[in-house]
């Protein structure tokens, strides 16, 4: 490919690539420490998903420090209570949350111990065992938006319907390249665009540095949909296996090994139940049928919504081999892909990488070695994805009625981005 020679507006900001959870998260802490920043993110102004987050503590802490006026913390609704696997003593329990929720502003951060004592076994000594709570993704991900607007319009310039093709790095800069504008003429202007910064952060939940990956074999497929407001107001969690079907209820004939969950709001139900092949497919009714099936054995009686699709997820764990490269480092999903039954991808992000990826910008800016601050900092990631796998591949397993023995082994796979 034939790159455009570089874009003559190098400064000192840095270029973020995603206006997700981790882009954004990332904006809003360099702007508190007074560094300019542009976001690139390729959909529109406002975030459209629907899913619930379970908010782990630490999570929330973060979402305290990155506004003390409570911007982002007013959207956590306290959960009531939820079913949870003690993985210490493997025995699949309750836990009710009778206290308030106590975001800290003061602590997690770039902890990563932090995160596994609270999303790892309640019965583990010095476990975190905070009350958790929810949020939808689109909401939090709004709310940070308007906040960077309201708050920090001076420092971060937000760009939508932006988006990225690749990332280049040369001598004091990195630049991020844009597609080009739709609509205009082939070869207009020599190139496409490109926005160049001192450092960039990759946001994008995709792997624009290209490094290689390692990927475990096991997929982990998912049906959700979007019920209304719990009519009682109820916002605990529910889960139910296979084995605890009353039989007749649901058709599990090639899918004998399944799971369902039910995350509630005070403003909607999600509904995510296991399925053997990539939901959807070519069959929406059938999805539809099963969600709304599967939904009944967590509590819900009424039908599908007629707006609610189906959403399908698929889960295969992998980490990014070299997750930064002197002036380009990778934060959130660009460095793992998270398994969202232990509610830590979006953790992860906030608790450990951005605010580490912070810490090495600024020390960039302060005229620190590149090279040596994101050897650094992919080492600080890659140990963290280590705990997260430690945390989180045997729940995979688990969930799939997989024995750990019979676990295959990774492999590693080449550059192509997520
Ligand atoms: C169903 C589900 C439930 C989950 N539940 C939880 C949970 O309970 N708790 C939790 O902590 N985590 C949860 N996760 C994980 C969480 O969603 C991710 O870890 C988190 O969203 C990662 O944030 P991110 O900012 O790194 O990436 P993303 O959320 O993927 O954001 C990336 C952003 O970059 C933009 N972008 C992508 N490519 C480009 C490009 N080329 N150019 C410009 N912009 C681009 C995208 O449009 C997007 O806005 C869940 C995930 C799923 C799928």
């Amino acid at each position: 490919m034939q790159l455009p020679p570089p874009s003559s507006n190098a400064s000192s900001r840095v270029v973020i690539v995603g206006a997700g959870p981790a882009g954004m998260a990332t904006a809003l802490e360099l702007a508190q420490k007074g560094v300019a920043s542009t976001v690139l993110e390729k959909r529109g102004e406002v975030a459209q998903r629907a899913p619930l987050f379970a908010v782990i503590p630490p999570f929330a802490d973060r979402l305290a420090a990155l506004d003390a006026d409570g911007a982002l913390t007013k959207h956590l609704v306290p959960m009531a209570k939820m079913e949870t696997d003690d993985l210490t003593t493997g025995r699949h329990g309750e836990r009710t949350f009778d206290t308030p929720l106590a975001p800290d502003a003061t602590r997690s951060r770039g902890d990563m111990a932090a995160l596994l004592s609270a999303a790892g076994s309640p019965g583990k000594p010095g476990a975190d065992t905070r009350r958790w709570s929810t949020v939808g993704i689109g909401d939090l991900e709004n709310a940070m938006r308007g906040l960077a607007k309201a708050k920090y319009s001076d420092l971060i310039d937000l760009r939508y319907d932006t988006p990225v093709t690749s990332v280049r790095q040369g001598e004091g800069w990195a630049e991020a390249l844009l597609a080009p504008a739709a609509g205009a003429a082939p070869g207009a202007g020599g190139a496409a665009d490109a926005v160049r910064g001192a450092m960039l952060i990759d946001a994008s939940g995709r792997n624009l540095l290209g490094s290689t990956r390692t990927v475990y074999p096991e997929q982990s497929h998912w049906a959700g949909a979007k019920f209304g407001p719990p009519p009682d107001g109820y916002t605990g969690t529910q889960r139910v296996s296979a084995a605890d079907t009353p039989t007749g209820l649901v058709e599990s004939a090639g899918d004998p090994q399944h799971l369902t969950l039910r995350l509630p709001s005070d403003d909607r139900r999600i509904v995510w139940t296991q399925v053997d092949t990539p939901a959807v497919g070519d069959d929406a009714a059938a999805a539809r049928e099963l969600v709304a099936a599967r939904a009944k054995l967590v509590g819900i009686d009424e039908p599908l919504p007629d707006d609610a699709a189906v959403m399908p997820v698929t889960v295969q764990l992998s980490t990014t081999d070299n997750p930064a490269d002197r002036r380009i480092l990778a934060v959130g999903d660009s460095v793992r892909s998270p398994y969202f039954m232990t509610s830590t991808g979006a953790a992860a992000a906030l608790v450990h990488d951005t605010p580490r990826a912070v810490d090495a910008v600024t020390a960039v800016l302060g005229g620190a070695d590149p090279a040596a601050v994101s050897a650094d900092y992919a080492a600080a990631v890659r140990q963290a994805n280590e705990g997260l796998l430690a945390l989180t591949r045997p729940r995979v397993l688990g969930d799939l009625g997989i024995n750990r023995a019979d676990a295959g082994p990774p492999t590693t796979v080449s550059a192509e981005p997520r």
